[in-house]
C-alpha cells in the first residue's frame, strides 16, 4: 500500500490534448474526488490510473513503484463504472465471487457473506441483477469490486444512474463504507456537492488540467480561480482595484467608489485590478443609507427578483453598474423581507471577501 502519485501525466487524442502535464498525489487511505465539466479528463485521468488508457507521457506510481505500463489486471486496482456492469445471469452472490474464483479460490462464502453486510445486501444474495433497484445493483458492483481487495478503488460516475434522493443517501454510505475499509477511493463525478460530501481532497479539473485542489471547505471559501469560485457552488465577482494594504493586514479594494476589504491571507494579489469576490449566502441586504462610508458596503442596489426557496429566499440585487448580484437569505419568522424595487445595500464580513487576480482568466486562455 501507498500513495498514488501521477508525475507530469499528459493523454492526447491524435492532436488533441485530454489531460495536459498533470502532477497529482492521492495519499493512501483517502477519499479523492476528481471534479469538473463534462469533457474536462476526469475518465480519461482514471482510466489511467486503472491502466484502461496508456498516458502519452508521464508516470502513475502506487506506493512507489512504477505502474504506468502495467496491464489493468496487473495493478492493484478495480474500477466501479457507472453501468455497474454486473453479470446478468448470475446471482448477486456469485457476482461478488467473481473474482475470487477467477483466481481459482473455491472457499469463498464466508468472505462474499461479509461484503454483502458491508454494503447492506445481506439477504438479496439469490437475486438477479434484473430483480434489484439501480440503488442496490450499485452496492453490488461495489462489493464485488471490494471483495478483490485492491489498494485504490476507482469510481467514474458511480452514482449517475440514480435518482436525487438515492444519490444523496448513497453518497453517505459510500463515504462510511470507505471509512470502515480504510481503502484509497478516487471518484471521478461532474456535481460540486457529491465531491464536497464525500471526499477528504477535491481536485478541480478544466480542460485537462487541475485548477485547484484541497479540502472542500478550503476550496469553497477561498478559490483560486474564477472557475473555482463559479464551479462549486454560486459567486459574486464584482471588478475593483486594490487602494492598499492597512496595518491590520487588510487589503482595501476600491469597488465602483466603494472601499471593500478582505483579510491579508484570502488575497491572491496584493496590487493592480482585482475580482472580488462573495458568497451569496455571505451577503446581508439593509435599508439603502445615504453616504455611509462604512467598509464592505456597496451602496445602491435595488432588488430585482425575490424567489422563496422555503429554507431561504434567493434574491438579485441590480448594482448601480448593472450587475446583478445574487443574496441568499435565511427565512427566520424574525425578519423583514424585501420585495423588487426595494433600495438596499449589499453588507458582508470582511473576512469572507476573496480577492482573485483579475489578470488571471486572460493569462490562463
Ligand atoms: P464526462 O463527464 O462527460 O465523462 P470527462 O471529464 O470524464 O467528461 P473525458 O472522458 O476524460 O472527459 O474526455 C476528455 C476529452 O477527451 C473529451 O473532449 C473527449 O471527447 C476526449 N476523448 C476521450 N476519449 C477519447 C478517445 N478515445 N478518442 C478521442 N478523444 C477522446
Amino acid at each position: 500500500m501507498g500513495d498514488l502519485r501521477l508525475t507530469g501525466v499528459t493523454k492526447k487524442f491524435g492532436a488533441f490534448t485530454a489531460v495536459h502535464n498533470l502532477d497529482l498525489v492521492v495519499p493512501e487511505g483517502s477519499f479523492f474526488a476528481l471534479l469538473g465539466p463534462s469533457g474536462c479528463g476526469k475518465t480519461t485521468t482514471l482510466r489511467m490510473v486503472g491502466g484502461l488508457e496508456e498516458p502519452t507521457s508521464g508516470t502513475v506510481e502506487l506506493g512507489g513503484q512504477d505502474i504506468t505500463r502495467l496491464k489493468p489486471y496487473q495493478r492493484p486496482v478495480n474500477t466501479v463504472f457507472q453501468s455497474y456492469a454486473l453479470f446478468p445471469h448470475l446471482n448477486v452472490r456469485d457476482n461478488v465471487a467473481f473474482g475470487l474464483r477467477r483466481r481459482g479460490r473455491s472457499k469463498v462464502d464466508a468472505e462474499v457473506t461479509a461484503m454483502l453486510d458491508l454494503v447492506e445486501l445481506g439477504d438479496l444474495g439469490r437475486r438477479k441483477p434484473g430483480q434489484l433497484s439501480g440503488g442496490q445493483q450499485q452496492r453490488v458492483a461495489l462489493a464485488r469490486a471490494l471483495i478483490n481487495q485492491p489498494e485504490v478503488l476507482l469510481l467514474d460516475e458511480p452514482l449517475g444512474a440514480l435518482d436525487l434522493k438515492l444519490r444523496r443517501t448513497m453518497q453517505i454510505e459510500l463515504k462510511r463504507i470507505q471509512t470502515e475499509v480504510g481503502l484509497t477511493f478516487m471518484h471521478v463525478t461532474h456535481d460540486q456537492e457529491e465531491a464536497m460530501i464525500m471526499a477528504d481532497t477535491v481536485a478541480v479539473m478544466n480542460g485537462g488540467r487541475i485548477e485547484q485542489l484541497g479540502p472542500p471547505e478550503e476550496l469553497y471559501d477561498f478559490p483560486a480561480t474564477t472557475f473555482v469560485a463559479n464551479f462549486l457552488g454560486q459567486s459574486n465577482l464584482v471588478e475593483g482595484s486594490i487602494v492598499g494594504t492597512d496595518a491590520e493586514q487588510v487589503v482595501v479594494v476600491d469597488v465602483q467608489g466603494a472601499k471593500v476589504a478582505a483579510p491579508r491571507d484570502r488575497a491572491r494579489v496584493t496590487e493592480g485590478d482585482v475580482w472580488v469576490g462573495v458568497r451569496p449566502e455571505k451577503v446581508h441586504m439593509v435599508p439603502a443609507m445615504a453616504a455611509d462610508p462604512a467598509l464592505n458596503r456597496l451602496p445602491g442596489g435595488v432588488v430585482s427578483d425575490a424567489s422563496y426557496t422555503g429554507v431561504s429566499t434567493q434574491y438579485l440585487v441590480r448594482a448601480p453598474w448593472g450587475q446583478e448580484l445574487s443574496v441568499f437569505e435565511q427565512n427566520h419568522t424574525s425578519q423583514g423581507r424585501f420585495s423588487p424595487g426595494d433600495p438596499v445595500d449589499l453588507t458582508w464580513a470582511l473576512e469572507h471577501t476573496f480577492l482573485l487576480d483579475a489578470a488571471q482568466d486572460a493569462r490562463a486562455g
